[in-house]
């Protein structure tokens, strides 16, 4: 008898742990999943995905209004919440079946059930028990709601994909990446949105600049409270009312918060092996993503260290062929582009100007604020902001922040100059096209006092 039933037993299909398992069974391993769940984990089901499509309905909001400076007009306009929600659900349980069939594909065996670690090379699901050479946990984060009064009035963003009615007002409680984006979205599509955030600047961790920026954009479509905590939620007759520290009350038919994900470490069977985790709860792994426990691996939003699907699928894929294959790499984290798709978009890559003065760089700044041509017959006051920051002694970009439609398409491209060692001569001598939004990158001559 074989001394173990599986090479690699994954726990979570979500996007790192389905990289994972099917990298490893295309290295031809046998290649065990658990998915208590959905396939395709938070991105899948409840975020990346379905808040994109929502993030495209809010734009057509948008759209339809600048529209008509350019000589359209049309009547009776509605939108349908339902029908949205449907055809989301629609694509979700698509994208649920492509993902069970990279899996099946791959001949990884697929266990719908709970699994839970009893030892190093034992994993207990469906009632029984596994013997794996190596456990890969995949298993993500999960929403966050501080306890205040009243905090089970709240919903998270789990709950805000599966909301039956569209509410006529909300009250979404936080500022980072979750909250500026539901924000938008849901003031795009007709309800009356305030979004409370206990700093004075929103997206804590972006470049202060930009942050001012978008924070004023915001604010400008929908009611922003800074400095604002929550001190209670209470409901009457299926009304919410929200009152804030300083006594102000709000009233809504929904509250969202999206006060940050916590690694999903409990009832994992931790406590039966070595693997520790830190105080909030994320597993505590070394440069090749292996536990204190050394056949036991842990990858994505369950590590907590950079919470993007991309950033998990890269992990998955690494851990795969180091423990499968003679390929050997370590995770880069530098230069992750990112983007925020509140409205208008938020895309950047590289170092804050706070950051590149703390680790020590030299830069110039360059900044720049544009309105787009187009606002120029749509009405619209929106405004475009671009960052530059270059380092002085090797005049490599080394931070590039965006606020503008589409930022995330754009960045991207940026990120690949970025991470070939592009610097400002190079993006200078590029030729820009006109007339885009991006020329700008190639045309910016005039330095910023730096913020030091
Ligand atoms: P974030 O950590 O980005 O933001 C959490 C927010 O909640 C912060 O503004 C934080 O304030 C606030 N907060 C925390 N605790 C409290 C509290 N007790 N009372 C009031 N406010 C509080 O988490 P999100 O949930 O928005 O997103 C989680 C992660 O998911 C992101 O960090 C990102 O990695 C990923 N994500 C990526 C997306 C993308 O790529 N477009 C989209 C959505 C999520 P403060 O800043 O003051 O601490």
């Amino acid at each position: 008898m074989e001394e173990f039933d599986y090479d690699l037993f994954v726990i979570g299909a979500g996007s790192g742990g389905v990289r994972a398992a099917r990298v490893a069974a295309s290295l031809g391993v046998r290649v065990a999943i658990a998915e208590e769940r959905y396939f395709g984990g938070t991105c899948v089901n409840v975020g990346c995905v379905p808040k994109k499509l929502f993030s495209y309905a809010a734009h057509y909001h948008d759209d339809l209004e600048d529209s008509r400076g350019f000589g359209w007009d049309f009547d009776n306009l509605h939108f349908d919440w339902s029908k949205l929600k449907a055809n989301k659900d629609k694509e979700i349980a698509r994208l649920n079946g492509v993902y069970k069939a990279i899996l099946d594909n791959n001949r990884v065996t697929v266990f719908e059930a709970r699994a839970k670690i009893h030892s190093a090379h034992e994993i207990l699901v469906d009632g029984k028990r596994i013997r794996a050479k190596h456990i890969l946990i995949a298993v993500g984060g999960w929403p966050w709601i501080p306890k205040f009064p009243g905090h089970e009035h709240a919903i998270s963003s789990n709950e805000i994909f599966a909301l039956e009615q569209l509410p006529e007002s909300m009250v979404v409680i936080g500022g980072g990446y979750i909250a500026v984006e539901f924000a938008s979205i849901f003031s795009r599509l007709g309800v009356d949105t305030t979004l409370v955030y206990r700093g004075d600047l929103l997206l804590r961790g972006f470049d202060d600049d930009i942050r001012a920026f978008i924070s004023a954009e915001i604010g400008r479509s929908l009611s922003l409270k800074l400095n604002s905590d929550i001190a209670e939620i209470s409901e009457q007759a299926g009304k919410l009312t929200v009152r804030l520290s300083n006594g102000e009350q709000l009233q809504c038919g929904v509250v969202l918060s999206a006060t940050g994900r916590r690694p999903m470490t409990s009832d994992l069977g931790l406590e039966n092996v070595a693997v520790e985790t830190a105080k909030s709860g994320a597993i505590v792994v070394n440069e090749d993503f292996q536990t204190a426990e050394p056949s036991i691996y842990a990858i994505g939003d369950v590590i907590d260290r950079v919470a993007l699907t991309p950033v998990a699928l890269a992990e998955g894929q690494i851990v795969a062929k180091a423990l499968f294959s003679w390929e050997k790499q370590t995770m880069n984290y530098q230069n992750i582009a990112t983007a925020v798709f509140c409205h208008p978009n938020l895309g950047t890559v590289g170092l804050t100007e706070a950051e590149a003065h703390s680790q020590g760089f030299d830069i110039d700044v360059y900044t720049a604020t544009v309105r787009q041509l187009k606002h120029t017959l749509s009405g619209r006051d929106e405004m475009s902001m671009i960052k530059l920051i270059v380092d002085k002694l090797s005049d490599k970009v080394i931070g590039l922040h965006l606020v503008a439609p589409d930022a995330g398409e754009l960045v991207q491209g940026f990120a690949v100059a970025m991470n070939s060692g592009a610097t400002k001569a190079d993006f200078d001598n590029t030729i820009g096209i006109h007339p885009t939004l991006a020329e700008e990158f190639v045309t910016m001559r005039t330095k910023r006092k730096t913020q030091v």
